[in-house]
């Protein structure tokens, strides 16, 4: 029995090195962290759509110690601008996190959605065998449980849900809201990352489509899918022992030595749902009330490019930059500048040497899925605070965090004010706590767990 894993993006990106040889590079995310091993071990395909090289084709991973196949979906450039792009990241991404004035509901978007969405169906049903169980990801691939479960009306499908699902009065406004459903309700299991985002889609499939829903389970077209909530986790271990790396301590020594003040740290995709905006006018807020915090404060805040093809995008960084600047013109003083801004990705041992050298982290997503950073710092800081929006999804799991609401600057600058002076004691007992719960359920128990549950459906 195998595993078919079906997601957008790779595991592994092709790299052509300098002898002019292929190298497969492991793509950065919890996906691959999570699933890759969960492969490796099973065996199976994994069926994903990546970078098109001249002369890359399928190909068998890991390099040297092969486990599985990639099966690479090809796309179009066309077929990217209005599947990945548009529909999936205009429409279905703004919507999910309630930004019901930002989506784009294009109809010939949606068909070319539908079109790509059966491709990567048709591979999973090429490549499967007998008894393999099909683990089906994310909201770029929403349709394909149903796409399969017509060519394979026994095969078992799980399908992840990794964003939010909203409330069903904000899903009834995509015009496709009743073909979303009916194609994730191919799966026999849906993962989602809260009670609530399940609550939500329950009560979607009961007011959208009129399904049966007792308990968790959905009855619908002859056939029950089960919907639970499976947040996922990070590699406790490897975060742990990286952050007391010689390597890192060094590095974040430099960094706490480079800013000589206390380190409130962002570290965010630059994304509209992030809340980058109102937190820098929060700092700015909090530097206006307490001049004694001048020069001894400064907001490192990372912020990783993205979707830049996408225009509002493209608006957000420049608002955030527009900020940086105003903020930074109206408290610098005598060689002290409150907030530091990168506007880069950094590899993950300099990201955990900052999340080690910070003495607040800064999480406060108007609205998350989950919020992997979250769960990163508390395993990587020794003595810092978390402060943490009441909308990542993360929040749940994560109580003795510093809980805040984005949209109020009065009350996260308070929150800052809070963690700055919070007693040394009180600091590690809190990260001690947070850091037992994520223990309890890391990554690979993630993996294994619903890999195991797809299998008893
Ligand atoms: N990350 C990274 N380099 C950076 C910033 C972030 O590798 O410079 C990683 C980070 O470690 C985390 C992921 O990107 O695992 C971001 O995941 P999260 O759930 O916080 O947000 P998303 O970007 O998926 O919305």
């Amino acid at each position: 029995m195998g595993l078919i894993v079906v997601s957008n993006r790779e595991p592994y990106a092709p790299r052509r090195g300098g002898d002019g040889g292929l190298h497969w590079v492991p793509s950065i995310g919890g996906l691959t962290a999570a699933l890759d091993p969960a492969l490796q071990h099973a065996g199976g395909t994994w069926i994903a759509w990546g970078e098109e090289l001249p002369g890359v084709a399928d190909v068998d991973l890991p390099q040297g110690n092969p486990r599985y196949r990639l099966k690479r979906v090809r796309l179009t450039d066309a077929e990217v601008r209005d599947f990945y792009h548009g529909f999936s990241n205009r429409a279905l991404w703004p919507m999910s996190h309630y930004f019901i004035e930002r989506t784009r509901y294009q109809a010939s978007q949606w068909r070319t959605y539908v079109d790509v969405n059966r491709r990567f169906a048709q591979a999973a049903v090429e490549s499967y065998r007998e008894g393999d169980l099909i683990w089906v990801h994310d909201y770029q691939l929403a349709l394909v449980p149903r796409l399969i479960r017509e060519a394979l009306p026994d095969a078992r499908i799980g399908f992840f849900w990794h964003i939010p699902w909203p409330s069903s009065e904000v899903f009834r406004t995509l015009p496709w809201d009743h073909e979303l459903l009916d194609g994730l309700l191919g799966a026999d299991l849906i993962g989602m990352h809260t009670p609530e985002y399940v609550a939500h889609f329950l009560s979607a499939c009961r007011r959208v489509l009129g399904a049966e829903v007792e308990g968790n389970t959905v009855r619908w077209q002859g056939r029950s899918s089960r919907v639970v909530d499976r947040p996922i986790g990070i590699e406790v271990d490897t975060y742990e022992e990286l952050a007391a790396s010689p390597e890192v301590e060094e590095a974040a020594d430099r960094i706490r030595r480079t800013l000589q003040t206390q380190i409130l740290l962002g570290v965010d995709r630059l994304d509209y749902t992030k809340g980058i905006p109102e937190r820098l006018e929060a700092f700015d807020t909090f530097l206006g009330r307490h001049p004694e915090a001048r020069g001894r404060v400064t907001l490192l805040q990372i912020a990783v490019p993205s979707r830049e093809q996408v225009e509002s995008y493209r608006q957000l960084r420049a608002r955030v930059e527009g900020l940086v600047g105003r903020i930074n013109g109206k408290h610098t003083e005598g060689g002290w500048s409150p907030i530091q801004y990168i506007y880069r990705g950094v590899p993950r041992e300099e990201l955990v040497a900052h999340y080690r050298a910070a003495d607040v982290m800064l999480v406060t997503p108007l609205r998350d899925g989950l919020n992997l950073v979250a769960k990163e710092f508390t395993a990587c800081s020794a003595d810092g605070v978390l402060i943490l929006s009441r909308f990542a999804g993360a929040a749940d799991e994560l109580p003795e965090a510093v809980q805040v609401n984005p949209y109020n600057p009065e009350g996260l600058a308070g929150a800052l004010t809070r963690a700055l002076s919070m007693p040394l004691e009180e600091k590690k007992a809190r990260l001690a706590r947070l850091r037992e719960r994520l223990r309890q359920s890391d990554l690979r128990t993630w993996a294994d767990g619903f890999v195991a549950e797809i299998a008893g459906t």
